[in-house]
């Protein structure tokens, strides 16, 4: 891990020179054998390819990495770990006051690792284990946030109350601080970066693929720049914004320099990473060099939604970052000569080799928004990855059922092959039954709320924005009211976070606390919960629990989404309007599709929400869900021939498509040309 070495000799001496405190701290922990419990082989494996001049290797940069090693590869730690670090406790807001007075969610368990927001995240953490899976040389850029993302509270009456997060990375079992130190020169002096690094290992624990975290929380800077990596997203002033994105980008690019890695492509996860752009001009003595670097670089794009772009003033940058960045930022990231403005998104399209959107339908959206570049906008479709998200129940189907689906493990590609079970009645009859169990785990988890496997249960959980509509469902409860009077009770459970500076998004949970409200004199009928702190380890309770998953945003602004897929590889059957990833499985009879599609290329306003159409469209489709569903299970007795079952099985199904392993095969094909 020394920037002079040039050969690809790295063994555990490598290794444990390179940690900073080896011997006070994580001797015990990182052993000629062992890396926090796992083969140690598989980090040496790693780096060797990294730092040999002979293997492809891919760098990627990402403000965030959704990793959830509470649910999936969670490493051992000999020492105590913070008490910091350890799930805290759960407050729930329901239409049953007494009982969210009188209880919590109580779980005992690691908290993950606390740099995500949401889906970006959690997509990249995803990518990063399917490159592993995959073997690829593949490594991660991000930041050491100190402080988190934040903590939600929902107050009475003041609906969300952000707070601000504790953790200790020092005790964090798989992180370790390197002793290299990165300076990056600003308007306000040198800014000191410390490395750290995570491995993410294989799902064979064979190889693994390095996450490197910047950390900005060093003595030798001033207390401004110690507060430059607390908070994930902090966006109360532009200096933090324009700060955390040099800081990925440019620290990123001399991070990956001070470990001597050998990168043949760059690849900018959205465009909070462009300035890594910036930082390759600035370091060639040859400018004229820069064409050819352009190649290397890859860019994707998550997002048709406007604000979603990073645009800042050449004012305003020009107060963080010294002249020869600020005159590449001007010449690669202006839209027009005339612009005052650096795009973020315009700079990594002007200058990477190749950039994609995340769904076909996103590709669409992205070539009208960005006609001039669109000969080279592809579309790779999203996928979660399929070990992290299927529940222990479905994987015992699958296993048992190993002769005709194969190794799934290996090649999750193969739980296509469930189509070939779908007249089977024992299949059938099992995969109910595996539902039934993650049914019965939520239930037992949230016991207080006394809700019933035999009820029809929604599920909604995501981050709060105004185009995802969290509160389409309540736009009219008395029609929801009706449905359960009519033809049976409704279980809901949501979650999910508001940017503690997104006013909308808050007022769109006073909205959901205030109907919850209303609901207090019909929870007979209909149990409404909404948990908080929405995460990783709610987002694989909900999505294989519930029967069915809610997802209603207005087309065409959600990129791919991805909670959905995490839900149909546990066979929790759709409910969803017409957009991004769904797209692409609309003939595939997954469960429901309903309200407002969008054709054309008139993207049309976000501002437009559509609820009192959608929300007809809603109650209908939720009328005809729940007839088939109170069919598939009368008084308890499952009928195995209910064309609910063939919606589950195809879930599954299409399963066998929309994950990380598919994608990443895209990615190393068409972005990164590294076979
Ligand atoms: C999967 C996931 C998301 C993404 O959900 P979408 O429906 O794609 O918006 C967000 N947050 C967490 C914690 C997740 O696990």
């Amino acid at each position: 891990m020394n920037a002079k070495k040039s050969s690809a000799i790295f063994g555990f001496e490598e290794l444990s020179a390179a940690i900073e405190n080896y011997s006070g701290k994580y001797g015990e922990d990182v052993t000629d054998t062992s890396y926090f419990g796992f083969p140690v082989d598989a980090v040496l494996n790693a780096e060797k390819k990294l730092l040999s001049s002979t293997d492809k290797s891919v760098a990627y940069f990402s403000m965030e990495y959704g990793l959830a090693p509470s649910i999936y590869n969670t490493f051992q730690l000999t020492r105590p770990m913070s008490e910091k670090n350890q799930f805290f406790r759960h407050e729930v807001f329901s239409n049953n006051w007494m009982c969210d007075y009188l209880f919590k969610i109580e779980i005992d368990k690691m908290l993950d690792i606390p740099i995500y927001g949401g889906g970006l995240g959690v997509l990249a953490g995803d990518t990063i284990k399917s490159a592993a899976d995959l073997g690829v040389s593949f490594v991660g850029i991000g930041i050491l946030w100190n402080k988190g993302y934040f903590k939600q509270n929902f107050w009475y009456k003041h609906g969300q109350v952000p707070e601000e997060m504790q953790w200790d990375p020092y005790s964090y079992p798989g992180l370790i601080p390197l002793k290299n130190i990165v300076t990056i020169d600003t308007k306000e002096g040198p800014l000191a970066l410390r490395l750290w690094k995570y491995y993410v290992y294989s799902y064979d624990k064979k190889f693994s693929c390095p996450l490197i975290l910047l950390d900005s929380n060093l003595p030798q800077n001033s207390p401004h720049f110690q507060k430059l990596t607390d908070q994930l997203y902090r966006s109360d002033d532009v200096w933090w914004k324009i700060f955390q994105r040099s800081l990925l980008g440019i620290g990123g690019m001399k991070a990956l320099r001070s470990l001597g890695y050998n990168i043949d492509c760059y690849h900018l996860n959205e465009g909070h990473a462009a300035c890594a752009l910036l930082e390759q001009y600035v370091s060639l003595e040859d400018k004229g060099q820069m064409e050819d670097f352009k190649n290397k670089f890859v860019f994707t794009c998550h997002t048709p939604v406007e604000a979603g772009h990073d645009k800042f003033n050449v004012s305003d940058m020009a107060k963080v970052l010294n002249k020869e960045y600020i005159d590449a930022a001007e010449m690669f990231g202006k839209a027009t000569p005339e612009s005052t403005q650096v795009n973020f998104t315009i700079m990594a399209l002007n200058n990477c080799r190749h950039a994609n959107a995340v769904a076909q339908k996103h590709g669409e959206v992205m070539r009208y928004q960005f006609p001039k570049y669109a000969s080279k906008i592809d579309a790779i479709t999203n996928g979660i990855h399929s070990h992290t998200w299927v529940s222990e129940s479905f994987s015992k189907l699958f296993d048992q059922y190993h002769n005709v689906i194969g190794d799934w493990r290996k090649e999750p590609e193969a739980l296509v092959k469930v189509k070939n079970l779908i007249r089977d009645e024992n299949f059938r009859r099992d995969t109910f039954a595996a539902h039934q169990i993650n049914k019965k785990n939520l239930i037992d988890i949230i016991r207080h709320w006394q809700l019933r496997d035999d009820v029809f249960t929604i599920g909604w959980a995501r981050r709060i924005a105004g185009y995802k509509r969290p509160a389409l469902i309540f736009h009219d409860i008395r029609k929801i009211i009706e449905l359960a009077q009519d033809i049976g009770p409704i279980q809901i459970i949501l979650a999910g976070k508001a940017h503690p500076n997104d006013n909308i998004g808050a007022a769109h949970i006073d909205d959901i606390l205030d109907h919850i409200d209303e609901l207090n004199s019909h929870k007979d009928l209909i149990k409404v919960l909404i948990l908080e702190n929405y995460d990783t380890f709610f987002g694989k309770l909900l999505t294989n629990s519930v029967d069915v998953w809610l997802n209603n945003p207005l087309p065409p602004f959600e990129a791919s989404g991805t909670s959905g897929m995490k839900a149909i590889i546990n066979g929790v059957v759709q409910m969803t309007t017409l957009d991004g990833w769904v797209v692409e499985a609309v003939n595939d009879d997954i469960g429901w599709i309903f309200g407002y599609q969008h054709s054309g290329e008139n993207i049309g306003t976000e501002s437009d929400l559509r609820l009192d159409e959608d929300s007809k469209a809603l109650v209908q489709t939720l009328k005809a869900a729940m007839i088939l569903y109170y069919e598939t299970l009368k008084a308890g007795n499952l009928n195995v021939n209910s064309p609910w079952i063939d919606k589950m099985i195809h879930c599954v199904e299409r399963s066998a498509f929309f994950n990380t392993q598919r994608m990443v095969k895209e990615y190393r094909e068409k972005m990164w040309q590294i076979r």
